[in-house]
């Protein structure tokens, strides 16, 4: 248990450490790059030293957000996910950066305030070339509301601004909310239905350029504080102080010892650690061209019939499309891989948005849909959407730390939490947290960034690296690895020199979205084959 020199308490916050595993020197110390060389070299110093402060187990938001935190304080951190960063729940989000305010609406007024506070870090200091302002749109139409419901959603909205002003956010970065009349409506949603349009309420709430990235930013920035990121490890026989990990590549096994070890599965914590019990609901979403709806610049907002506190979303999203979402169904029995929608959620996706178009949208519109599971604790009967989102930090009686629950937007606070739980419990040597403060890569202020080259780049790419650009720019060409996707190929190598993809379903499926729709997936995929074998073939382990 004993930290390095480059990561010992009491050295400056803002450095980063060298690699924080084993007893060599490493190519990597200090770097944020993680790929196939990295990683071998990381297991192979973990087997000639395996003891560590703390092993975190899941590479989603939390996982990350834990290494993150840990390796920043200080401590010797191994980070294991058994798939892909961002391989279960983290990638099947609405993307959105909540405020709060549903939770408001159900009277949870700490998760709330949380969700702002967490909004504001993100998009003001620790990723904010990832989360842009995104305007949500209630159109007014009176066949859509229910008598009273626009005067209660307009207030919701009020509070929800009280939640920003209270967290400290700026007007300036989440507009205000107003009233816009008719025509503006039908600017920012064209494919809005025009009959009995009287205009719409608009409040602002923050999204991600795509969830998967702010996972894979994660990681980056803790390997860079000297984390360990091993990703195709899968935890087993996992105690308090121990772990079996196996490379899922090569068969090898390998037993570390831990200070601590903090399990953050998600929907697999129970799998994890028996004495977990979660109640996992599934959210569905549906994908169509944004064409369809007239390339729309804000979220459509629809009440669900018969609910005053449902919606459904009509979101823009990266590379041309808007997803429609979403569901919270119960989603008992064993967990899959990869959930899938079922056909009645689509159905409900569909008729309750056709509600609010001008031209309702058909099966044939769909190009792609997608579900995951949310992590909620089992606290018995109701509904999954009465179930708190707040996030739990458990010790179980093997002594395996759980942070499970919560959303992306805390990811954050759910790690510090878990993180200050393993500490106090185990007396690691760490000091406070300060990852309110720290940039992930490709943020304004981290080391590493640098302001928008001067040479044209596509907006697409400055959005989805931010000031890391330059360094997506040095890894190949600027051509898109397919006609009409705005998808580099730089972007395909960097994934793989860079950001840990280790094979093409690492890069359509998590590192870009292309996979999301089946169909473009297919039209990229040979281009992509070819380059991430000879991005591969350069970084060859050293
Ligand atoms: C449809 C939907 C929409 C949502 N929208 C939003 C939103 O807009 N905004 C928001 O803030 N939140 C949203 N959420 C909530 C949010 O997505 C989740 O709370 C969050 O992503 C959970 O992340 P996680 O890291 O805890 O779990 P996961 O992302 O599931 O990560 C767990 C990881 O652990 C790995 N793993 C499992 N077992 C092992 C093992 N034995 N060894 C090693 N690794 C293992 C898995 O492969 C997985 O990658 C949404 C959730 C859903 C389902």
């Amino acid at each position: 248990m004993t930290p390095t020199a480059a990561s010992s308490p009491g050295s400056h916050p803002g450095s980063p450490a060298g690699p924080s595993v084993g007893p060599s020197v490493s190519p990597f110390a200090g770097t944020s790059r993680l790929n196939a060389a990295r990683r071998t070299f990381e297991l192979e110093a973990l087997a000639d030293d395996p003891h560590i402060d703390l092993l975190v187990i899941g590479g989603g938001v939390t996982g990350a957000g834990a290494a993150l935190d840990a390796a920043s304080r200080g401590l010797r951190t191994v980070l294991v996910e058994a798939r892909d960063l961002a391989f279960g729940t983290s990638r099947w989000s609405s993307k959105l950066v909540h405020g709060g305010l549903r939770y408001l609406a159900s009277g949870r007024v700490k998760v709330a305030r949380e969700s702002a506070v967490e909004r504001g870090v993100l998009m003001t200091r620790t990723a904010p070339h990832l989360v842009r302002a995104l305007p949500q749109l209630v159109p007014l139409i009176p066949d859509l509301l229910r008598p009273g419901q626009a005067s209660l959603i307009r207030a919701g909205f009020h509070a929800g601004d009280a939640l920003r002003l209270g967290a400290g956010t700026p007007g300036a970065l989440l507009p205000r909310v107003r009233r816009v009349d008719a025509a503006r409506t039908r600017r920012l949603v064209p494919g809005v239905r025009t009959a009995g349009l009287r205009g719409a309420l608009v409040a602002h709430d923050g999204q991600l350029v795509d969830d998967a990235r702010l996972v894979v930013a994660l990681a980056r920035t803790a390997a860079q504080y000297g984390a360990s990121v091993l990703t195709r490890v899968r935890a087993e026989s996992v105690t308090g102080t121990s772990a079996r990990l196996v490379d899922t590549l090569t068969g090898q096994t390998l037993t570390v010892t831990a200070g601590a070890v903090i399990n953050a599965t998600g929907v697999w914590a129970g799998e994890v650690d028996t004495s977990i019990k979660l109640r996992p609901s599934r959210g569905a979403h549906l994908l169509v061209d944004a064409a369809t709806l007239g390339h729309p610049t804000a979220a459509l907002t629809v009440p669900v019939p018969g609910s005053t506190s449902r919606f459904v979303f009509a979101l823009p999203q990266q590379l041309g499309r808007v997803a429609i979402g979403l569901t919270d169904e119960d989603a008992p029995g064993p967990i899959p891989d990869e959930p899938q929608p079922t056909e009645a959620e689509l159905t409900f996706l569909l008729d309750t948005v056709n509600a609010a178009l001008a031209t309702e949208l058909t099966r044939q519109d769909v190009c792609g849909a997608y579900a995951g599971l949310r992590p909620l604790i089992d606290t018995g009967g109701g509904n999954t959407a009465d179930i708190s989102r707040e996030h739990a930090v458990l010790e179980s009686p093997s002594g395996v730390v759980t942070v499970v629950g919560g959303k992306l937007t805390t990811y954050r606070r759910m790690a510090e939490d878990a993180v200050d739980a393993a500490v106090r419990l185990r007396g690691l040597p760490a000091r406070t947290c300060w990852t309110a403060r720290l940039p992930l890569v490709g943020a304004p202020g981290h080391r590493d960034s640098r302001p928008a080259p001067a040479s044209p780049v596509p907006a697409s790419l400055l959005a989805r690296h931010g000031g890391a650009a330059h360094e997506v720019l040095a890894a190949g060409e600027l051509a898109p690895v397919a006609d009409d996707l705005d998808v580099t190929r730089a972007e395909i190598a960097y994934a793989v020199t860079h950001e840990g993809a280790l094979d093409t379903a690492d890069v359509l499926d998590r590192r870009t979205r292309i996979g999301l729709v089946k169909a473009d997936a297919e039209r990229a995929r040979k281009a992509v084959e070819e380059i991430v074998a000879e991005a591969a073939s350069e970084i060859a382990p050293q």
